[in-house]
């Protein structure tokens, strides 16, 4: 068995124990391969132990990748940042975008979205730890970003999506992932919405996300590997 076969085993045990934990549903928590900076046959062989949702941060890292995997049937989310005139090539080319955090974006993604295409899947990613950074909806204007998104076609809005600063401290970590689903069900209640999404819960923290109501949990480095470079 190979490395990333096993560690793909040992996330979905934690998976397991932490939803039995949790009283909650295995078929609601889903497993997303964050494959940045590793090389397609890591891909594959996730793919083989049975991954299917692959997730990158960089576009044409990503695309070169799907035009050498296009053998696979994969489903490929975007998570990094978003600049203006990456949007075409994004919602052409992935199935989710979970970093959404501006209307001018979710415009793009919703006019550029192909035709042919069903509707572009997406997150709003919120600040929601950590004022200093520059990425993510601050939670005060989610709600006026929720309205305009929800009004505009080929785009279906899922859900919220965070990376909170790392800490060790699984109190802490619970802390932030609360907030978020709360602030998920102040918006369902608010605006008569069903969003159902929450992106959170990386390597280090997975079980306190899960706890607190993750549906997508973000792995790289204890699938993959620890990255070569910083990112
Ligand atoms: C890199 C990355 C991950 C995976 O992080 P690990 O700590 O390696 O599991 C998850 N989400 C986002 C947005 C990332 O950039």
């Amino acid at each position: 068995m190979s490395q990333i076969s096993k560690n793909i085993e040992l996330i979905k045990q934690r998976i397991t124990q932490a939803a039995t934990e949790a009283k909650r549903d295995l078929e609601q928590i889903h497993l997303l391969a964050v494959s940045k900076t590793k090389p397609v046959e890591a891909i594959e062989e996730a793919y083989q132990a049975g991954i299917i949702n692959v997730g990158e941060n960089y576009l044409q890292e990503a695309l070169q990748k799907q035009s050498q995997l296009t053998a696979l049937p994969l489903i490929w989310h975007f998570i990094g940042p978003i600049q203006s005139n990456k949007t075409k090539d994004i919602t052409e080319n992935f199935t989710w975008v979970h970093t959404v955090d501006r209307l001018k974006i979710a415009e793009r993604l919703s006019h550029q979205r192909p035709n042919h295409l069903p509707e572009l899947q997406i997150c709003i990613q919120v600040n929601i730890s950590n004022e200093s950074t520059k990425s993510g909806c601050k939670p005060d204007e989610i709600l006026a970003l929720v309205s305009a998104i929800e009004a505009l076609p080929n785009i279906k809005l899922r859900g919220l999506m965070a990376i909170p600063e790392p800490t060790e401290d699984t109190s802490l970590q619970r802390e932030v992932f609360a907030k978020l689903r709360q602030l998920k069900d102040t918006i369902n209640e608010r605006l008569s919405l069903s969003l159902d999404t929450l992106s959170m819960g990386m390597s280090h923290d997975l079980e306190s996300a899960i706890i607190e109501g993750a549906t997508w949990v973000r792995i790289g480095s204890a699938i993959f590997g620890e990255r070569n470079y910083k990112v």
